[in-house]
């Protein structure tokens, strides 16, 4: 059995993460479980730059096979923006209510055609031997007119998504894990992880 560790601190993630990766082959641990306590730098240009830079670090402290993510919304009317910033957009503290509303605010008056967004998820699998291995996954949407939906987290209740008809917020945690960014980043991942013989 081999250890997998993957870095992050947020235990929401973490439950979604092992319903997806979990196997026989593989121990997945959390970075607490692992007993990681150093602050992860985090100053990647892309997403996949950060999965990777957060990967290598733990796998250098830990020499086990690593895995970590970077997500976040892109909105192509504010060039790209908050991409990679997202969890810091307007500041870490600021909660998602004010921040959806200041997005909603930025895109007043745009029409609906131009309101095209994307959920991204960048995960890197850092290997002891040096190899890297990265998967990115979108799901594509646009930023609606208000708030909707109490499910999710984030910048869930502002994502329409016009083929369902309603947010991601408004979709249950299993609908949303079948088209997400991250539910699909995570499935890519597992065949990665597959084809090493780990899973
Ligand atoms: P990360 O933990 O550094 O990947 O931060 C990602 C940030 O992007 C989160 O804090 C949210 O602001 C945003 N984000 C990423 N995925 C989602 C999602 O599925 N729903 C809502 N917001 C998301």
């Amino acid at each position: 059995m081999k250890t997998v560790i993957f870095a992050t601190g947020n235990a929401g993630k973490m439950r979604e993460i092992r319903e997806i990766l979990s196997g026989d082959g593989i121990r997945l641990l959390s970075l607490k479980e692992a007993g990681i306590t150093a602050d992860i730098r985090e100053d990647g240009a892309t997403f996949e730059e950060n999965a990777i830079i957060k990967a290598c670090q733990v796998r250098d402290l830990t020499g086990q096979i690593v895995l970590a993510d970077d997500s976040g919304l892109e909105i192509d009317y504010l060039g790209g923006e908050p991409g990679i910033y997202s969890a810091r957009y307007m500041g870490e503290d600021t909660d998602y209510h004010t921040k959806n509303h200041a997005l909603i605010n930025r895109l007043a008056g745009v029409e609906d055609e131009k309101r095209t967004a994307r959920f991204v998820c960048a995960i890197a699998a850092a290997f002891p031997d040096g190899r890297v291995r990265t998967v990115l996954r979108t799901m594509e949407g646009r930023i609606g007119y208000e708030e909707k939906g109490e499910n999710g987290f984030g910048y869930d209740p502002i994502f329409y998504l016009p083929e369902y008809g309603c947010t991601s917020a408004e979709l249950s945690m299993e609908e949303k894990d079948r088209i997400s960014h991250r539910g699909k980043a995570l499935r890519a991942m597992r065949d990665e992880l597959a084809a090493e013989g780990l899973l």
